[in-house]
């Protein structure tokens, strides 16, 4: 019995194959390579390049290495590339997810968790978000996730199909063995971009809004270590394998930190006073958001360990230095041998 990993060439996919390796499962990984990289995936681990709204590919895949469970991560993620190129979002996150769905009910896959988001809340009401708040995304990315949810919901109600949704929150930080992190050159996500500037690998970096009804008048976010998160993922898959109820969990530390925050602490750890300029506000970005995580930890015994801003801050630092050595974020780019990637 083995567990697919779509986007497992990617960012937390990556993570997430290395922690199934370590509880000594057996992992085929699905990914395009758009955004991932094949030295990303562990050199045991079958990777299957092409798309998982390939339906034909899929099916097959599924059969010939007996799949039990499905962990989908592979997705678009830009928020405001989403408000540009919305179909293109329905397309990939909706669209192709629905029928990785069907496959998944029509070759008897029992298991499937799916990477939500944080987005589905919008600008939630009360901080910390619980799980019943209500759902009203801001941006096309945001309802793209959430249609998948919905989706998950009504065929787990027709189908022997078990899910965990786990929605996520600002996911950083890396691997704290080096083996992996965040290794898109053109990364959005302010750690990243915040890092890339200390380390003079871009010349400084823009912050959106002061004006926000924040403590300090930057937006405030849930800053999650990746392999935490890839562990919540393991605990989802556990506690369904032991018979639990279908399950939608918020993934965060219940406590934020604002842009302001972030940036004085990679400025700290780094050592280096990088230029920051002064931005309007971004589209679709909430004020605050930060997870009620009750929930994830009670039901399914989630216990983080890297709950620490400048750990995370360190371990982002070392994979980018790494990253810079290896002059890989930019020329190892593999394309995809035969089917085209997600648009
Ligand atoms: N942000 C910023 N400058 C950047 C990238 C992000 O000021 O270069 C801000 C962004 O406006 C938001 C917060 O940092 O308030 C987190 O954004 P990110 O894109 O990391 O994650 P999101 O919350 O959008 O998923």
């Amino acid at each position: 019995m083995t567990v697919l990993v779509t986007g497992g060439a990617g960012y937390i996919g990556s993570h997430m194959v290395l922690e199934l390796l370590e509880a000594g499962e057996k992992v085929v990984v699905l990914d395009n390579l758009s955004t991932g990289f094949r030295w990303a995936v562990p050199a045991s681990v079958p990777l299957v390049v092409g798309d998982f709204g390939d339906e034909d590919l899929v099916t097959e895949t599924l059969a010939r290495y007996d799949v039990e469970s499905i962990v989908h991560f592979a997705a678009k993620i830009v928020v405001p590339d989403s408000v540009t190129d919305p179909l293109g979002y329905y397309l990939n996150n909706t669209a192709k997810a629905r029928t990785l769905i069907e496959c998944a009910v029509d070759s008897g896959v029992r298991n499937f968790i799916f990477s939500s988001t944080a987005a589905v809340y919008g600008d939630p009401q009360h901080n910390p978000v619980m799980e019943d708040e209500p759902l009203k995304p801001l941006s096309p990315y945001g309802r793209s996730k959430l249609m998948v949810e919905w989706m998950l919901q009504d065929a787990a109600n027709a189908h022997d199909l078990h899910y965990a949704v786990l929605r996520y929150f600002n996911v950083a930080g890396a691997d704290p063995k080096g083996r992996a992190g965040q290794s898109t050159a053109q990364a959005t996500h302010l750690i990243k971009v915040a890092v890339q500037a200390a380390l003079g690998h871009r010349p400084g970096m823009e912050l959106f809004g002061t004006d926000y009804a924040t403590p300090d008048g930057s937006c405030v976010r849930d800053y999650i270590q990746v392999s935490d998160l890839a562990a919540a993922h393991m605990d989802a898959l556990r506690y369904l394998r032991a018979g639990g109820e279908n399950i939608t969990c918020n993934c965060g530390y219940a406590h934020g930190y604002s842009v302001l925050e972030v940036i004085d602490v990679v400025k700290k750890v780094s050592g280096v006073d990088f230029p920051v300029k002064i931005s309007g506000r971004r589209a679709g970005d909430p004020a605050a958001i930060v997870a009620g995580n009750d929930k994830i930890k009670s039901v399914l015994g989630w216990t983080p360990k890297y709950d620490d801003l400048e750990q995370i801050v360190r371990q982002a630092l070392h994979w980018e230095q790494h990253l810079h050595r290896m002059g890989t974020a930019n020329s190892a780019r593999i394309a995809p041998a035969k089917i085209a990637p997600a648009k």
